[in-house]
C-alpha cells in the first residue's frame, strides 16, 4: 500500500513503559511508575462508587450529548453548555480541532519542545507544521510565534497550540507574555489559539494566565482540560474543549456520537464533585515536587522549574543509561529522546514513599557510576 510522506515520516508517540511489561521483562514483582504524569492518589473513592453503580448500564449506549456531565462541568466552571465538547481524552479533541479547522495548504503553529501530540496529529492529518525554537531556558518564545503570525500574510496558520504549563518541560509563560501574544493573535478571527491546560490545577505561579478568565476576553481562544491528571481518570479517557459556541458547533458536527463512554461521563461528574480529593492530590503533589527538586539538585542534576506534577532534569550521563538503571531497580521514568533531548529525563511526582524509593535507587545507581 502507498502512504503519504507525512505518514511515512511520522514518529509515533512513545508512551510511558507499562508496569506489567516492566515486571515481565525485568523479573520484578514490584514496580513504581513515575512516567506518565498520572495522579499519585489514583481516582477519588466517590468516582469508584459512581462507576460501580453505573455497571448495570454497561450494555447501553452512552448519552451522546453527555447531558449530565455537561451540566456539572458548566456549573463548576461557569461556562455555557454550547461552549463545551467532551472527547476521548484531550488527545481526541486535538485531532478534531485539526480536522475541522485545517485544510490543504493551511498550517498549525506551536513551539519546539511542545507536547508531541500536536505534531503527531498535524502530520497524521497531512497539514503543515510550524514550530519556533525554545528560549535558552526551555520556555516558549511567544514573541517569535507572534512574529510568524505577523508575517503570515495569507493567513495560512489556522491553529496555534500552547500547553501551559508545557509537558515535558514543565515551564510556563506569564500573563504578560500571553497578553503580548494575544495582541497579535487576537486580531485574527480566522485563527484559533488552543490553550492546553492539562496541569492547570497544579499551577502555583501567580503570574500564570488562567484559561477560563482568558476565554472571556478573546473569542478566538479554545481551552483544553483533561480528567487524566489531577482527577486520576487517565484510563477512562475524558477531556474537555471549551470555546466560543460558534466554533464548538463545528466540532460537534464531526465528532463520533459516542466518543465519551458512559463510565467516563459518570466518573467525570463524581470527580468534579470531590474537590476535597483533588485538593489533597495537589497538596501531596506540591510536597513531592519540592522534595524531588531538592534531592535531584543536591545530587548535581539541573532541574527545570515546573508548574506541573512532574520535573524535567538534565543529566551529565546519557539519559538512556540512567533510565535503564532505574528500570532495573523497578522505577519507570520517562526519556524525552523523542523530543530530541538525549540528556534529559522526566519524572512524575509519586507518593512520598514512591519518591523516596526513586531517590534511594538513584543513590545506588550513582554509586555504581562512580566506581
Ligand atoms: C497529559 C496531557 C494531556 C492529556 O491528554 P488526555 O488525552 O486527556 O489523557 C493533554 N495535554 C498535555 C500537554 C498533557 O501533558
Amino acid at each position: 500500500m502507498r502512504v503519504s510522506p507525512e505518514i511515512l515520516n511520522l514518529v509515533p508517540y512513545v508512551p510511558g513503559k507499562p508496569i506489567e511489561e516492566t515486571k515481565r521483562e525485568k523479573g520484578l514483582t514490584s514496580v513504581t511508575k513515575l512516567a506518565s504524569n498520572e495522579s499519585l492518589l489514583g481516582a477519588s473513592p466517590l468516582v469508584k462508587e459512581a462507576i460501580s453503580k453505573a455497571l448495570v448500564d454497561l450494555h447501553r449506549y452512552p448519552d451522546a450529548g453527555s447531558f449530565e456531565l455537561t451540566k456539572a462541568f458548566c456549573q463548576f466552571y461557569n461556562v455555557s453548555p454550547e461552549q463545551v465538547i467532551f472527547g476521548n481524552g484531550s488527545n481526541e479533541l486535538i485531532d478534531l480541532l485539526i480536522r475541522v479547522f485545517c485544510e490543504k495548504d493551511d498550517a498549525v503553529l506551536t513551539s519546539k519542545g511542545a507536547f508531541i501530540a500536536y505534531k503527531i496529529s498535524t502530520q497524521a492529518a497531512r497539514i503543515r507544521f510550524l514550530e519556533t525554537p525554545l528560549t535558552d531556558d526551555y520556555r516558549y518564545d511567544l514573541g517569535a510565534m507572534a512574529e510568524i503570525l505577523r508575517t503570515d500574510k495569507d493567513h495560512k496558520v489556522r491553529l496555534v497550540f500552547l500547553a501551559n504549563p508545557n509537558n515535558p518541560t514543565g515551564t510556563y509563560f506569564s500573563k504578560e507574555e500571553w497578553e503580548q501574544f494575544m495582541a497579535v493573535a487576537g486580531q485574527r478571527p480566522d485563527l484559533l489559539v488552543v490553550l492546553d491546560e492539562a496541569y492547570a490545577e497544579f499551577v502555583r505561579a501567580i503570574d500564570c494566565p488562567r484559561g477560563f478568565e482568558e476565554l472571556k476576553k478573546y473569542k478566538n481562544v479554545a481551552l483544553l482540560r483533561t480528567f487524566s491528571k489531577v482527577y486520576g481518570l487517565a484510563s477512562l479517557r475524558l477531556g474537555a474543549l471549551i470555546t466560543d459556541a460558534a466554533h464548538a458547533q463545528w466540532i460537534h458536527r464531526i465528532r463520533n456520537p459516542f466518543n465519551v463512554s458512559g463510565l467516563a461521563q459518570v466518573a467525570g461528574i463524581a470527580a468534579l464533585k470531590d474537590q476535597a480529593f483533588a485538593k489533597q492530590v495537589c497538596e501531596l503533589t506540591w510536597e513531592g515536587l519540592d522534595y524531588l527538586r531538592a534531592e535531584l539538585t543536591k545530587r548535581g542534576f539541573s532541574v527545570l522549574p515546573s508548574e506541573g506534577n512532574f520535573l524535567m532534569f538534565k543529566t551529565e550521563f546519557t539519559a538512556q543509561n540512567l533510565y535503564e538503571e532505574w528500570l532495573k531497580r523497578g522505577i519507570i521514568v520517562r526519556p524525552v529522546k523523542n523530543y530530541g533531548w538525549d540528556h534529559f529525563l522526566r519524572i512524575s511526582v509519586g507518593t512520598r514513599e514512591e519518591n523516596q524509593q526513586a531517590i534511594k535507587a538513584l543513590d545506588e545507581i550513582l554509586e555504581g557510576f562512580n566506581l
